[in-house]
């Protein structure tokens, strides 16, 4: 899900750049490009309007592909986060856990709910 995120949004960036890059080639280059553009489009939009509009609009797709980027960056950063919290805590528990299972005169290892120590034989109630 975060690869897809941070993909989509690499795309769109790249896209929007590209778009962004080609509506500066139409806006200075118009008559050069006037002649490649296909024919519907030649008659619809003067070229210039066009490359304004292709500027425009690859720079709101560049923007928002960065923006679900940063978000896919950020999201994935939290859960990484979140992830070594969770790990210490449980790390902390963990190690309490085996505390509690010593005995409390000699330090060796005790079974759950063992009355007597093993090695020293010393009371643990
Ligand atoms: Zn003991």
């Amino acid at each position: 899900m975060r690869r897809i995120t941070l993909g989509f949004g690499t795309l769109l960036l790249m896209l929007g750049f590209v778009i962004y890059q080609l509506g500066l080639l139409v806006t200075f280059r118009s008559t050069e490009f006037q002649g490649q553009l296909p024919s519907f489009l030649r008659g619809i939009l003067p070229t210039g309007l066009m490359g304004v509009a292709m500027q425009l609009g690859g720079g709101i797709t560049a923007i928002v592909g960065l923006i679900v980027c940063i978000c896919g960056a950020v999201s994935s950063y939290n859960k990484q986060i979140l992830r070594q919290l969770e790990d210490i805590i449980a790390t902390r528990s963990e190690e309490r856990a085996v505390s509690m299972l010593r005995c409390r005169f000699c330090g060796a290892e005790l079974e759950e709910q063992a009355i007597f120590c093993p090695v020293c034989n010393k009371s643990q109630r």
